[in-house]
């Protein structure tokens, strides 16, 4: 159980409300136990006065006493729900909120080993999950522990042995219960967290796979599968429900027998008293109440297997190292960049070879570099570096003769203007997926950045700039979407420029006028270009060729051409 100790100490920020919430729920259970037991003995002594022929029976003091009862279990009751599921949602909120930002750092590097389904699952349904902690495990348990003792406490007023075994007896069941329903119910909360983000990430997957699945006829098998997690998921609640029931018969059958025997008990007398009286439906009320306190307890330990499970979820996220720290002090992004490469080595987590080996370059202030190569050379690899997704293993990138690591993130961002080989689309409106790259531009501005890529015609759209893109709005075709990617990077325009692959997905005709732009709008800027196309290459100040991972040849276009080599293999294959 030491999996749940940090979350615990989340609890403390919100302790007051969370105290104040067991207090009530203590208040609202034992108004409960007075009322039933005080409506028992009020029911039994007024009909026995009734019989006997009494006509000085106090019946106003108890008759108010069952009234107030019962409305301090109401408005117990409804302010504990309050109390309670307040401090829940707060700390919920705050372990939402640090989950996410330990998230953060691990953008986009440490990111790939959970599958997308699954991180979501983690960071909603177990941080959800986590609520069960204090409503079905602490409150009740607390609750129901001070309800024995007032119990007992309370009927030894009375009569002192049958106090004691009617508390020694709740007492018992409050020991021996949860411990054996954790025992049982371990496993299967374990799976059922398990089955459940299973079910949701094969879920996703079928959702976003649909149109494969269905162009090589393979729905039906993906949703077989599907339905097998979801039986099996189902199965396993139904096996929590079958465990929830006996812990609620089991309960049940230990208050009968409690019952029989206090009934049994008192029946000799209670207290100085001798004779049977109305002190019996008191004991035998109160029993029948003690019980059902205690029955949110055996439960709750049921759950308890389905927390530390998502405990153990969320802490694998929280637990993780960003691979990349921000740890430097330069803060001023400069207006003209200059890079460099040495020696720069780097393999991903895993791989057989490395992406890159011992690549070096330089890049001066406003020169302009193509990177060619193979599929898989590494030029994508080489871009992410530089934008410190990840950190290289070997050698150094400056930045103005700076390391990299020694720029602040703000900066680093502010300088760099990146246009990825996968455009990502927000689902959110068009104008915020292009204020994302510049948050304090203008409508204007972004109209004007719509303009000069082409997409104009996404302003055609009687919403304008505040359509809908992606989720439950339009869709973009690969070129479009490009497009975009190249309208944020007009409008972010920082001093070093990393284009990957720009213009692909693009006809003949588009692709000039956006490189005639990219030109245009990058005159003064440095900038690395990744390409397969050749066209429009000879405008570029050199070009590098890369394969293997590594930078194989490099210099300026006439260079390359009269060398002969790989440069000019491309140049043949690629250019009509
Ligand atoms: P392309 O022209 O197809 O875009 P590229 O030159 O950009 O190719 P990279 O994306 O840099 O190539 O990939 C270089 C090598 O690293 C490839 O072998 C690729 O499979 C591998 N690789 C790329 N990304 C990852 C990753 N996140 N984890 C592990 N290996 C990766
Ligand atoms: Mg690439």
């Amino acid at each position: 159980m030491k999996q749940l100790l940090p979350y615990l100490a989340l609890y403390r920020r919100h302790s007051i409300r969370l105290l104040l919430g067991i207090v009530l729920a203590v208040v609202t259970l034992l108004a409960s136990i007075g009322l039933l037991t005080l409506s028992g003995w009020f029911l039994a002594a007024a009909s026995l006065a009734g019989f006997a022929g009494l006509y000085s029976f106090n019946y106003m003091l108890p008759a108010a006493g069952v009234r107030g009862a019962a409305i301090i279990r109401t408005a117990g009751r409804y302010f504990e729900r309050l109390v309670s599921h307040d401090g829940t949602f707060r700390v919920l909120q705050h372990l939402r909120v640090t989950t996410f930002t330990r998230l953060l750092p691990l953008t986009p590097g440490r990111l790939y080993r959970f599958q997308q389904g699954d991180l979501l699952n983690r960071l909603v349904a177990d941080v959800d999950t986590l609520d069960h902690l204090y409503l079905r495990v602490i409150s009740p348990l607390v609750g129901a522990l001070c309800v024995v003792l007032v119990v007992m406490v309370g009927l030894s007023w009375l009569d002192v042995p049958l106090a004691l075994t009617l508390g020694l007896i709740l007492l018992l069941t409050l020991l021996a219960l949860p411990p054996l329903f954790y025992r049982l119910g371990y496993p299967v909360g374990v799976a059922l967290t398990q089955q459940r983000s299973a079910w949701r990430s094969l879920l996703m997957r079928w959702l976003q796979g649909m149109a494969e699945l269905r162009i090589y006829g393979i729905e039906p098998d993906y949703r077989q599968k599907l339905d097998k997690v979801e039986q099996q998921w189902q199965a396993t609640q139904q096996q929590q429900s079958r465990l929830s029931a006996s812990s609620q018969a089991g309960l049940l059958l230990i208050s009968g027998l409690t019952v029989t025997l206090i009934l049994w008990l008192s029946a000799g007398g209670v207290g100085s008293t001798l004779s049977p009286g109305a002190a019996i439906a008191l004991f035998v009320f109160c029993c029948l109440a003690a019980f059902e306190a205690l029955a949110p307890v055996a439960n709750a330990f049921q759950y308890l297997g389905q927390v530390i499970a998502s405990a153990e979820r969320i802490s694998e996220i929280t637990q993780q190292q960003p691979g990349v720290r921000f740890a430097g002090d330069r803060q001023q992004s400069a207006q003209q960049v200059s890079l460099t490469l040495q020696q720069v080595s780097f393999s991903y987590e895993n791989a057989t070879f490395p992406a890159l080996q011992q690549v070096s370059l330089q890049l001066r202030a406003g020169e302009k570099l193509a990177l060619i190569g193979r599929t898989g050379s590494g030029k994508s690899t080489l871009l992410q570096l530089i934008t410190r997704a990840w950190d290289p293993q070997q050698g150094e990138i400056t930045l103005n003769d700076y390391p990299l690591a020694s720029w602040q993130e703000h900066a680093l961002r502010k300088m760099t203007t990146v246009v990825s080989q996968r455009v990502h689309l927000f689902s959110a409106t068009l104008r915020d997926n292009l204020l994302l790259a510049a948050p304090g531009a203008s409508d204007s501005q972004l109209v004007s950045a719509l303009q000069q890529v082409g997409l104009e015609k996404l302003l055609a759209d009687p919403q304008g700039l505040h359509a809908w893109l992606g989720d439950g709005g339009r869709q973009l075709s690969g070129g479009e979407r490009r497009r975009l990617g190249i309208a944020r990077a007009l409008l972010h325009d920082g001093a070093l420029w990393l284009l990957d692959e720009p213009t692909e997905g693009l006809d003949a005709h588009t692709e000039q006028q956006i490189l005639h732009l990219l030109h245009q709008v990058t005159h003064d800027k440095s900038v690395i270009m990744v390409t397969h196309r050749l066209q429009g290459i000879e405008n570029m100040d050199r070009i590098g060729v890369m394969d293997g991972g590594q930078l194989v040849e490099l210099g300026s276009h006439e260079a390359l051409m009269a060398k002969g080599g790989r440069y000019s293999d491309f140049q043949q294959r690629f250019t009509l």
